[in-house]
């Protein structure tokens, strides 16, 4: 640990649409932010494929170049935003003491969490035996690896749509994988993989076991709701089962719903800790949008902003 302490009137931790635009309006604000990227620079959207639904995106845009944008548009303005991941949180106080990669200790007056949410997986043994021997949460990251071959994708969200969608364009066959009769996703995305030859969809079927040897996947093994098993012959296998919010370095001093989304209070961005605020999916159960997620982080900037003319 280095002995020389860094001071900050503004620290936020994260990189995604919220995270970078809390840098943009505060880096015009002329309050010098600090960003640290965390481990996924970028954050969720550089996993996804095009995002259609941004305005101002007439022709879609894909998740990376959109972030790539929005961090140069902080970094115009000022924001020093680096690589580094917070490893520990001490909001006890004023200034809060947060450690960068268990070395650089900063010191902020306040903080902007802004950490996002993480892809869940189903907690099956044989699932994390083959993670990155064939099994993968990222169909944009991973998909190029089952060309021509078979695979399957968890989940019955817009997101497990998103990826068999994208992976039917490039494997031969997907299989989704749906445990109950419905999908969850919106209406468009299920008239896209109804309407996709390259799709099968397994409705009631649940994940037992995912199959391999020594060079990765070569099966899953699934039960109906009847109870009668079957395998089937894939190479990938993609989860989209949702996402679980990367709060956890804040607890408890910072307090969190019983799924761990960070509480905000009323309309703001606050936390419970005073001068510390929270932006993005980190603290979002129902929207998890990049335009909302962007706008929260806006809306912590201007919060952090006041705060730092009036502590309270
Ligand atoms: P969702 O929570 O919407 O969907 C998760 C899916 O996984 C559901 O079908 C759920 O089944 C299933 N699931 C959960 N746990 C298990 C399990 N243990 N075993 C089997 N299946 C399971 O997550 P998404 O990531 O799809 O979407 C999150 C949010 O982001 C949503 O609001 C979505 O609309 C949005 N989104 C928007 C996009 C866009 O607009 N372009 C793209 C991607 C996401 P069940 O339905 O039975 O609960």
């Amino acid at each position: 640990m280095s002995t020389e302490v860094e001071k900050t009137a503004c620290l936020i931790i994260g990189s995604g649409p919220a995270g970078y635009t809390a840098a943009i309006y505060l880096s015009r604000a002329n309050l010098k932010p600090v960003l640290y990227e965390g481990t996924a620079p970028g954050g969720q959207l550089t996993t996804t494929t095009d995002v259609e639904n941004f305005p101002g995106y007439p022709n879609g845009v894909s998740g990376t170049a959109m972030m790539e944008d929005i961090k140069a548009q902080a970094e115009r303005f000022g924001a020093d935003i680096r690589h580094g991941m917070a490893t520990r949180a001490d909001l006890s106080q004023r200034p809060f003491k947060i450690t960068i990669d268990d070395t650089h200790l900063i010191e902020a007056d306040t903080l902007i969490i802004a950490t996002g949410a993480t892809a869940r997986y189903l907690g099956l043994e044989s699932e994390q035996r083959f993670r990155g021997q064939g099994v993968s949460a990222c169909a944009t990251c991973d998909g190029f690896f089952y060309r021509n071959r078979d695979v399957a994708v968890i989940g019955g969200g817009d997101t497990a749509c998103e990826e068999a969608v994208y992976l039917a364009g490039i494997c031969r066959k997907v299989y989704m994988i749906v445990r109950r009769n419905v999908l969850r996703a919106s209406k468009t995305m299920q008239k896209r993989v109804m309407s996709n030859p390259n799709i099968e969809i397994l409705w009631e079927h649940q994940p037992q076991e995912v199959v391999g040897d020594d060079n990765g996947v070569t099966g899953l093994r699934l039960r109906h709701k009847s109870g009668s098993e079957t395998t089937i012959d894939i190479h990938g296998l993609f989860l989209a089962i949702g996402h679980h919010p990367n709060s956890e370095l804040f607890k408890p001093a910072v307090a969190t719903d019983e799924q761990g989304y960070i509480v905000t209070q009323g309309k703001t961005s606050h936390t419970n800790v005073p001068g510390v605020f929270a932006a993005g999916d980190v603290q979002d159960p129902a929207y998890k949008q990049a335009i909302t997620a962007a706008a929260s982080g806006c809306m912590a900037a201007i919060d952090a902003e006041r705060f730092l003319s009036a502590p309270e």
